[in-house]
């Protein structure tokens, strides 16, 4: 394992968050290479943490006052031993290859806990659609999929959404890929329901991260009813995160962008979250606005000067980080455990640095780690693209129901592999136990390829 580090780091030394993602995925596995000589002799973890393809490209566009810019695209195809590659895209600034390495990593196990045939993948460009109007978002979207258009189908490589890339961009995609292979496809997830999306998708990570919170509390003896909720975020997941939380009898005190965050002590009731949800996908706006419609809520700006993000000092049983990676540094991790949190679950991709993680070990906090909690959106993906296959449709109740159904077995196989290899409790451990054992099995089946 260490070899394997060591290449790891020694082939790109600047990939930090692909390193923290592998450093932390390997240092799980051990207990089953001890008992597996075959991973090591067929060099499972090698082949593991390098990609199968990566693609980057140019994606040249142009805005509405006629200026031409210049970003990156990505797609990485990190492993298909279990099916086509799945994985969203992401538009922020501070995508580069590590970012989406690291992703592409996470994704390969996410998608194996889902029991769909799924392989992972992860792609986008660091193009910023925020203050951007829609014109230009489909300029952008049409020239980065004139690129990426070669590389996908249905049964090769199948994106979605991440941050920045939500129905509006999934549509401008979908559109261009069409022209491009005169194909209707569901060569993309996350699309319109009435063109082959699928019901509950935009719900679905959120939804699910909560129904595998509530999973990790009936362990215990507890439900989500009357738990105080800290949320960060207020994008696709965080929303649906809080909706879950409310229609399951719990509070919701905090949301945030990356200006800022807000505290409401009333709690965000579903009223006020629909004000937000069209403040954040309709008017486009910042969640600074939420206090000139209730101003008894407290908004508190991003203070660049603390090492620290206030929000997570606020008292509360449940801490839902769904914003972006490493945003809980051990600081925050301290914080929580002094206010009383009981369970951290990540609806955000690698939310939590390690040291907080071992933080929450320590002080026995829940743990619930991206790769299972938040695999709901997946899921439902997997869900969309066998919607589109047989060319139908099912009601929201039946991929409700699949969804519940999914993140319940994907609780129950963490807890049964962290068991089996000596990690009862341990969530992180039996996701990556699990993930690693059905995708590395898969891979010794088809031989050195
Ligand atoms: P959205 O773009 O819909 O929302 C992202 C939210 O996080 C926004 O509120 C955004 O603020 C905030 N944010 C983004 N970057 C930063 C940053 N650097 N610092 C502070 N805040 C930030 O994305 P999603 O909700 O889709 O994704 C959120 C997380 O969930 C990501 O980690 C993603 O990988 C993960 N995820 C998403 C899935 C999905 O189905 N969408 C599936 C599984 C995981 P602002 O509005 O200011 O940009």
């Amino acid at each position: 394992m260490e070899q394997v580090l060591a290449t790891v780091l020694q082939r790109d030394p600047e990939q930090q968050e692909f390193h923290q993602a592998v450093t932390e995925f390997l240092e799980t596995v051990k207990p089953v290479l001890d008992r597996h000589p075959e991973y090591r002799n067929f060099a499972v973890l090698e082949r593991l943490v390098e990609p199968e393809r990566m693609i980057m490209f140019r994606v040249p566009w142009m805005d509405d006052r006629g200026r031409v810019h210049v970003n990156r695209g990505y797609r990485v195809e990190m492993n298909s031993a279990i099916g086509p590659y799945k994985g969203g895209l992401r538009f922020h600034p501070s995508v580069n290859l590590s970012v989406i390495k690291f992703l592409a990593f996470e994704q390969v196990f996410k998608n194996a806990l889902t029991t769909l045939s799924l392989g992972g993948g992860k792609g986008g460009a660091d193009f910023d659609p925020r203050d951007r109007s829609d014109t230009e978002v489909m300029r952008f979207c049409q020239s980065f999929m004139s690129e990426l258009f070669r590389h996908i189908g249905e049964d090769t490589d199948v994106p979605a959404g991440d941050i920045g890339v939500s129905g509006r961009e999934i549509g401008f995609l979908f559109g261009m890929y069409k022209k491009l292979q005169n194909k209707f496809t569901g060569v993309l997830t996350g699309k319109g329901v009435s063109w082959g999306g699928s019901l509950i998708r935009p719900e679905a990570t959120g939804y699910g991260v909560v129904y595998f919170a509530s999973e990790m509390l009936t362990l215990i003896g507890q439900t989500m009813e009357c738990k105080h909720c800290l949320i960060s975020g207020s994008g696709n997941v965080a929303q649906y995160t809080a909706e879950k939380v409310l229609q399951l009898g719990g509070r919701v005190l905090t949301m945030s962008d990356s200006s800022g965050y807000i505290f409401d002590e009333e709690g965000i009731d579903i009223a006020k979250l629909e004000h937000l949800k069209e403040l954040k996908n309709v008017e486009r706006g910042r969640i600074e606005k939420y206090c000139q419609r209730y101003p008894h809520a407290e908004y508190v700006p991003v203070d660049p000067d603390l090492d620290y993000n206030p929000l997570w000092q606020h008292e509360a049983d449940c801490a839902f980080p769904a914003a972006t990676q490493n945003e809980i540094n051990a600081k925050d991790a301290q914080h929580l455990v002094e206010v009383g949190v009981k369970l951290v679950c990540e609806g955000a991709n690698m939310p939590c640095v390690p040291e907080a993680i071992s933080l929450f070990a320590e002080n026995d906090v829940l743990f619930g780690p991206a790769k299972a909690a938040n695999a709901g959106g997946v899921a439902v993906s997997g869900l969309e693209m066998a919607q589109d296959a047989m060319r139908l449709s099912w009601t929201r109740d039946e991929v409700d129901t699949r969804l519940r159904s999914i993140m319940e077995k994907i609780h129950q196989t963490c807890v049964d592999a962290a068991a089996y290899y000596g990690h009862p409790g341990d969530y992180l451990a039996g996701a990556n136990i699990a993930g690693f054992v059905k995708v590395g099995n898969a891979m010794l089946d088809q031989g050195v390829v």
